[in-house]
């Protein structure tokens, strides 16, 4: 079967590693834990292979901090800097199954985080827009990007809620925040026939896909429950 994956660990160049970050290194221990973790997502229901695969093969513990190396292939979320958290395996492959990823995709997702959620869309062959509203996180995620040389993932230091009106229309919006209601103005940069897959509620949020039908036409779906981090308005500074 032929490969889709852009993301080669043997291909990276020139690595380094920040203080606080765990070392760049992929041993077997790694690779045997993402096994266990892609087949514990097998179990709770993930199907779509290419995911399954992205997800082997991309190091989680890469982007988590160096404390947090160990727990790296648990299904959970966690804490990176500013309060924030990496999203658990399970809720990064249930949204990208959602948004049914072709390769050559424009996605625009909002809450870069650690960058892990977009570095397996552009695995998956997406040209990826990120944006994130803390400085702090913006600069690590994109300074790792580098570093592990995945391409097609563009990164932006703004308040989500704007979107990219210059890059818009959008095949696909992915927002990793949990949301009040749905943004009308990220709707307004969906292409038609694009969907955009959010997370809504306040407590506990209900995951929805809404398709773009037309030009005024939107349709809903609705799917499980999770918890998410809130979309906030506005930009933080370090
Ligand atoms: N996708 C991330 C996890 C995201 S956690 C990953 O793979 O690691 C949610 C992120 O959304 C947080 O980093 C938070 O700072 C960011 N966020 C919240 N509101 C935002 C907004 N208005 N614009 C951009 N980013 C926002």
């Amino acid at each position: 079967m032929e490969k889709d994956y852009f993301y080669d660990p043997r291909k990276r160049t020139k690595i380094t590693s920040g203080s606080h970050r765990a070392a760049l290194t992929d041993g077997y221990r790694h690779k045997g834990m993402r096994r266990k973790l892609v087949q514990l997502l097998q179990k709770k229901g993930i199907e779509d292979k290419r995911i399954l695969e992205a997800i082997g093969t991309l190091p989680r513990h890469f982007f988590l901090d160096k404390a947090f190396e160990e727990w790296a292939y648990q299904d959970k979320p966690f804490p990176i800097a500013k309060a924030q958290t990496i999203s658990q395996p399970f809720t990064v492959a249930y949204q990208t199954a959602l948004l049914n990823i072709k390769k050559g995709d424009k996605i625009l997702e909002i809450g870069t985080g650690s960058g892990y959620q977009a570095s397996i869309l552009s695995m998956l062959g997406a040209n990826v827009y990120t944006i994130e509203r803390q400085e702090t996180l913006y600069l690590s995620a994109k300074k790792l990007n580098k570093e592990l040389n995945i391409p097609r993932i563009h990164f932006y230091y703004k308040d989500g809620f704007d979107g990219l009106q210059h890059i818009a229309p959008f095949d696909k919006i992915l927002v990793t925040a949990g949301a009040l209601e749905k943004p009308q103005n990220l709707l307004q940069q969906l292409a038609i026939g694009g969907q955009m897959v959010i997370p809504i509620g306040d407590d506990v949020q209900v995951m929805y896909r809404i398709t773009r039908i037309s030009e005024s036409q939107f349709s809903d779906e609705k799917f499980d429950n999770f918890r998410f981090v809130p979309f906030l308005e506005g930009i933080e500074k370090d």
